[in-house]
C-alpha cells in the first residue's frame, strides 16, 4: 500500500472525482479547465457587534460553480470547519446534483466560519442578515437561491429573505428555500433528503434483494437528514436501526433502537449517548458493524482507505455530502459494497427547494403528498439512470451519476456557446 497520506482536501478530491469520470466519458483537458473551478467565488468579511457588546469578525463565502443549466442552487452551511475549499467542492457538488436529478438549476453553496451553538438568536438574526446584505447583488430567483445546510434552519432562511426584500423593497419568496412554511415553504421540505434518501435505498434494497423489513441500520450522524431518515426507515419499512452516532458518541442494540427516543434523548442531553437500553461504542467502531445498510449522514471524509476495507454493509446510502474519498470508494466497489453516492442519494432536498420555487412563482402549493409522488418520480428514475449508466462503464456508482451530470452540464455549456 502506498504510505503517502490520502488527501483529505474536499476541493481536490471533488477535482479527482471530475477528472476520474471526464477520463471514462472521453472527454479531453479543456473540459476540465472549465468544469474545475467555480464561475465565481465571493469572500466576504462580517463584523458583528456581540450581545457582551465585543465586536467579533467572521470570514464567509458564496462559490457559485456553475449556471449553464439554469440559475444556481444550494444551501448555506455555519460551521467552525467551514472553509474555502469545501465551499467550493459543496458548490461542485450540487452542479452535479441538480444535473444528476435534472432539474433546472445550477450548482452553488456558502458559508460562514463560525459556531452557531455559542450564537444567542440575536447573533443569528445579525449575522444572517448581514451575509445577505453583503451579498445581494450577487443572489436572487434567477441567479442564485439560497438554502439551509448543516447548522443553519428555516428561522436562518426566514432572517434572509426578510433582509433581501427589505433592500429590494418587495416580495421575492423563491429566492430562497427551505423557508418556515407561514413564508412560502414547500410542505415537505424539512424531510425531503431524507425521504429523497428513502427512495434510493428501496430501489438499491430491491437491487440488491435485500428486504428492508427487518433489515438493520446504521446511522453516522443524528442531525436533521439522519434523524428523519432512522425513522422512516422504522416507520415506513419496518428496518431496525442498530447504531446511531452522533458527535458525542455512539450508541449499539442488536435488537434495535427506536428512533423517535433518539432523538428526544439528544434534544435533552444533547447527544444520543447513554440513552436506555443501548451500550456505548466507538464512532470508529460503529462503521465497523454487520449491517444490511449504513448511512453516513454528517459530514466529509468519514469512510477512508484506512476503514473502508472493515465495512460489512450492502449498502452505503450517503446522505451526507462527500463522506467516502476516491481510494475508499475504490476498495467498497472491489470489495461489492454497493454505493448510492452523494449527490444522487441526498438529492430530495434540493429537488423539494426546487419545488417551493416553483410554488413560490406562482403561490400556490401543494400537499406534502403532492410533493412527495413527485419526487418519488425524480428520485427513482435518477437512481435507475445511474445505476444503468454504471453498469454500461463497467464502473462504480458515483462515476455512473457524474457521467451523466457532466454530459448533462456540458451539453447546456454547448448549446449557448460557451465551449
Ligand atoms: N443543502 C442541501 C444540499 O446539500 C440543500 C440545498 C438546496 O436545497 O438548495 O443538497
Amino acid at each position: 500500500m502506498n504510505d503517502k497520506p490520502e488527501s483529505l482536501d474536499p476541493f481536490k478530491i471533488s477535482q479527482k472525482q471530475l477528472a476520474q469520470a471526464l477520463d471514462i466519458i472521453g472527454y479531453d483537458n479543456s473540459i476540465y479547465g472549465t468544469l474545475s473551478e467555480p464561475e465565481r467565488f465571493i469572500e466576504i468579511k462580517i463584523t458583528s457587534k456581540m450581545d457582551d457588546g465585543s465586536i467579533k469578525t467572521f470570514r464567509g463565502f458564496r462559490s457559485q460553480y456553475n449556471s449553464a443549466r439554469g440559475p444556481m442552487k444550494g444551501g448555506i452551511r455555519w460551521h467552525p470547519d467551514e472553509s474555502a475549499s469545501l465551499v467550493k467542492a459543496l458548490s461542485a457538488w450540487m452542479t452535479w446534483k441538480t444535473a444528476c436529478v435534472d432539474i433546472p438549476l445550477g450548482g452553488a453553496k456558502g458559508g460562514i466560519i463560525c459556531d452557531p451553538k455559542k450564537l444567542s438568536q440575536n447573533e443569528i438574526e445579525k449575522l444572517a442578515r448581514t451575509y445577505i446584505r453583503k451579498l445581494a447583488e450577487n443572489l436572487g430567483p434567477s441567479t442564485d437561491i439560497p438554502a439551509p445546510d448543516v447548522y443553519t434552519n428555516p428561522q436562518i432562511m426566514a432572517y434572509m429573505l426578510d433582509e433581501y426584500e427589505t433592500i429590494y423593497r418587495k416580495h421575492s419568496p423563491s429566492m430562497i428555500t427551505g423557508k418556515p412554511l407561514p413564508l412560502g415553504g414547500s410542505a415537505g421540505r424539512s424531510i425531503a433528503t431524507a425521504k429523497g434518501g428513502t427512495f434510493c435505498i428501496r430501489e438499491a434494497a430491491k437491487d440488491m434483494g435485500i428486504d428492508l423489513n427487518g433489515a438493520k441500520v446504521v446511522i453516522q450522524g443524528y442531525g436533521n437528514a439522519g434523524h428523519h431518515v432512522a425513522r422512516l426507515l422504522q416507520n415506513e419499512f419496518n428496518s431496525r436501526i442498530i447504531a446511531i452516532s452522533d458527535t458525542g458518541g455512539a450508541i449499539h442494540n442488536s435488537n434495535g433502537i427506536d428512533a423517535m427516543k433518539a432523538y428526544e434523548h439528544k434534544k435533552q442531553t444533547g447527544s444520543v449517548v447513554e440513552l436506555d437500553h443501548t451500550e456505548g461504542i466507538s464512532n470508529k467502531g460503529l462503521l465497523r458493524l454487520d449491517c444490511d445498510i449504513l448511512i453516513p449522514a454528517a459530514i466529509e471524509n468519514v469512510i477512508t482507505r484506512e476503514n473502508s476495507n472493515d465495512i460489512k454493509a450492502k449498502i452505503v446510502a450517503e446522505l451526507a455530502n462527500g463522506p467516502t474519498t476516491p481510494k475508499a470508494d475504490q476498495i467498497l466497489f472491489d470489495n461489492n459494497v454497493f454505493v448510492i453516492p452523494d449527490f444522487l442519494c441526498n438529492a430530495g432536498g434540493v429537488t423539494v427547494s426546487y419545488f417551493e420555487m416553483v410554488q413560490g412563482y406562482y403561490r400556490y402549493f401543494w400537499t406534502e403528498k403532492e410533493v412527495f409522488n413527485a419526487l418519488d418520480k425524480i428520485m427513482t428514475r435518477a437512481y435507475r439512470s445511474t445505476v444503468q449508466t454504471a453498469q454500461e462503464y463497467d464502473t462504480n456508482n458515483r462515476m455512473g451519476a457524474y457521467i451523466i451530470s457532466i454530459r448533462r452540464v456540458v451539453e447546456a455549456m454547448e448549446l449557448r456557446g460557451w465551449i
